[in-house]
């Protein structure tokens, strides 16, 4: 029998040996793509774990969640699910990013947050919907330069790029093909801000392949979650 240390750390080998080849293949640079273990449903000992094995970014979808493991374990802690209005008081203070900003009322709340914000800026990424649906959430691409302008004149927070998910029914190759162009226009427009946080457990080889920065990785490291969310 192997130990759950065992079993994450070759999870944990696997994933990141794939980073590297899909990296290879497309002329990537490894230190351009960071790796943000996914934890949630899973325990603060599997986060302690990770952090054991050298990862300092892990990513929540509840803020119930992020809230307390991240008083556990250091690290960045990244939002990625979808906002609640009422849950930014406390998001915005256990999260060092928010992957998921998708409307302005949200914007509002959270500069409101951050005024005063000491220490770094929370770290924004837009997410942007691939397929037009709110589905799961983000706005069309056509919307993304309006809620971007109001991002970066926004005080306390700091804005980092953008953030997609493919949409169910499509390939993802296809659906990041897509986003890589979104994504050009976008960094064009606003040069400092030139991160892109797409790929999960089962398509983060194509986001590298079409530039992904940040992937959002599960399954893959920690097994599969019940009940799945
Ligand atoms: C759950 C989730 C992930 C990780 O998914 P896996 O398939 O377990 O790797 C990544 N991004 C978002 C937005 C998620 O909700």
């Amino acid at each position: 029998m192997s130990t759950r240390k065992e079993d994450i750390a070759n999870n944990l080998a696997h994933v990141r040996e794939k980073i590297q080849v899909s990296a290879r293949s497309s002329n990537r640079e490894l230190s351009e793509i960071k790796l943000i273990a996914v934890t949630k449903t899973f325990p603060a000992i599997d986060v302690e774990i990770l952090h054991e094995l050298g990862i300092r970014d892990f990513g929540e979808n509840r803020d119930s969640e992020g809230a307390a493991k991240s008083k556990e374990v250091q690290g960045d802690w990244h939002f990625q699910g979808q906002i609640q209005g009422n849950k930014l008081k406390s998001i915005t203070k256990w999260a060092t990013f928010i992957h998921s900003l998708d409307s302005h009322d949200h914007l509002e709340k959270i500069a409101t947050l951050c005024k005063e914000r000491e220490g770094t800026p929370l770290g924004i990424f837009i997410q942007v919907s691939l397929d037009g649906a709110h589905g799961r959430g983000g706005v069309p691409a056509q919307e993304l330069t309006k809620l971007a302008d109001s991002v970066i004149s926004t005080v306390g927070i700091q804005l980092m790029g953008l953030m997609a998910v493919a949409p169910l029914g499509i390939e993802a190759d296809k659906a990041f093909a897509e986003l890589a162009v979104i994504h050009r226009a976008f960094s064009a427009n606003f040069p400092t801000a030139t991160a892109l946080s797409a790929g999960m457990s089962g398509d983060y080889e194509s986001a590298i392949s079409h530039g992904a920065t940040h992937i959002r990785v599960g399954s893959s490291i920690l097994g599969s979650r019940t009940p799945e969310m």
